[in-house]
């Protein structure tokens, strides 16, 4: 009996110790809570220790979860091309991805915890920075920014969480430029046609107003007519160029056969010539040559366009070279497979530094030259698009007083050499 008791009580007290050496070893896990520990065990405390694993992995998970989303959220707004800077209470960098980092020149981990204000010292974003609650963007100039190649980062403010804030960046340096170009297209335009329309009021006024012999009459209304063509022209080249840029890229199911482009501009370039000689002569010499090997080439593409363009390199050729100069296109195949029609004259010339521009809008090196011989400023502009559109290009080479070559070249997708 006494040795029956003495077991029962030994083996209770064995019991208690198993018990509290486990309590003890979920204990001990607990306290640091590392899942690959996970004691492995029997009875109430292996249940709980197995309880405790479930809920620490499901949280583990969790956790593991959120900091992907984190992560991917973070690298979403590092593509973004706009930049994005984070600033506690107290204007200073919490994060910022690397858009904003290389506009505004801020390290995005060496500047983290730096004011902004420290930073960026403009004082038109110091100003901005001041105002209580903006509601419009601010412009400054950003890193790298020089007057010859300006840098324009648009920047504005959002207050968000506890006086925090964001700021979003945007690179507005093209939008400015083109807002630029845009104001100064506006101008010219309106200069230019201001132009003839002064004096063809003028013109108009004199004849109200002042008792004209026919002669004098008939002299009148034919400068009325010039100014009036000249206002034509310019309005035609203007439809041409927002046709260009408002059209698709021409098709591949529309043909001109050269030897039709090169007949009709030879007519013309000879009709011009004439119009400007002495006793409708033609002044220039002309030749219009094909290699007999591409006499029945076509070129695929919009034929009113690349009419036009051949037309305006044409034309040009013939009002910049003096009377008795040489006007001389031909075509020819070069080595890549491509097609290039080369306009070449003996005039006037360009000097190198305005070679560059001449494709601009309006821009001409002898304003009252290009205005005398109807020009409007915008042939090399149309000549320019067309061939982009056809995915060729145009290469000019000029020398003062020698004379000037224009090639038009055409890819080999768009030329066959003859009908199939
Ligand atoms: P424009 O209508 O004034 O001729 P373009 O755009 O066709 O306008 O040409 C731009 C400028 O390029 C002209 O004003 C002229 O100064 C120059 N240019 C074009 N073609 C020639 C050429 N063949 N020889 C000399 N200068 C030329």
């Amino acid at each position: 009996m006494v040795y029956t008791l003495a077991g029962a009580l030994l083996a209770g007290l064995m019991w208690m110790l198993i018990d509290a050496w486990r309590g003890y070893r979920v204990r001990a896990w607990l306290r640091h809570g590392d899942l690959a520990m996970a004691p492995n065990m029997s009875g109430w405390w292996g249940v709980l220790a197995e309880r405790a694993r479930k809920l620490l992995r499901e949280r583990e998970r969790s956790i593991d979860a959120s900091e992907q989303r984190l992560k991917d959220f973070l690298s979403a707004i590092q593509t973004s091309p706009n930049g994005v800077v984070m600033l506690d209470a107290q204007a200073q960098i919490e994060w910022c991805n690397q858009t904003a980092a290389i506009q505004l020149g801020i390290h995005p981990e060496r500047d983290v915890m730096q004011r902004i204000g420290n930073l960026m010292r403009d004082p038109v974003f110091t100003a901005y920075m001041a105002l209580e609650q903006p509601t419009e963007s601010v412009v400054l100039e950003g890193r790298g920014h020089r007057v010859e190649r300006p840098v324009r980062i648009s920047v504005q403010r959002h207050r968000y969480g506890e006086g925090k804030q964001l700021l979003l960046t945007r690179d507005v340096t093209m939008v400015e430029q083109a807002e630029a170009m845009r104001r100064d297209f506006v101008a010219n335009v309106s200069h230019e046609i201001r132009t003839p329309l002064t004096v063809l009021s003028g013109f108009v006024e004199t004849i109200q107003t002042l008792r004209l012999t026919q002669e004098e009459q008939k002299h009148y209304l034919s400068l009325m007519a010039t100014q009036a063509h000249r206002m034509q022209g310019l309005v035609e080249d203007l439809l041409t160029l927002s046709r260009l840029e408002g059209s698709p890229v021409p098709g591949m199911n529309q043909v001109l056969p050269m030897s039709r482009l090169m007949q009709s501009c030879e007519q013309e370039a000879k009709g011009l010539s004439a119009s400007l000689g002495q006793g409708g002569e033609v002044s220039h010499h002309i030749h219009f040559v094909m290699n007999p090997l591409l006499a029945e080439a076509e070129l695929i593409g919009e034929s009113r366009e690349l009419q036009s363009a051949l037309s305006n390199l044409v034309s040009n050729a013939v009002r910049y070279t003096p009377a008795g100069g040489d006007v001389h296109v031909s075509v020819d195949q070069g080595v890549d497979g491509s097609l290039s029609i080369e306009v070449r004259d003996t005039g006037a010339g360009i000097a190198a530094e305005h070679l560059p521009r001449l494709t601009e809008r309006f821009y001409r090196v002898d304003r009252s030259r290009s205005r005398e011989s109807g020009g409007t400023g915008l042939g090399l502009a149309i000549v320019k698009h067309v061939m982009q559109r056809h995915g060729g290009s145009l290469h000019i080479s000029s020398q003062l007083g020698q004379g000037s070559c224009f090639k038009l070249v055409f890819p080999a997708s768009r030329w066959v050499r003859m009908r199939a």
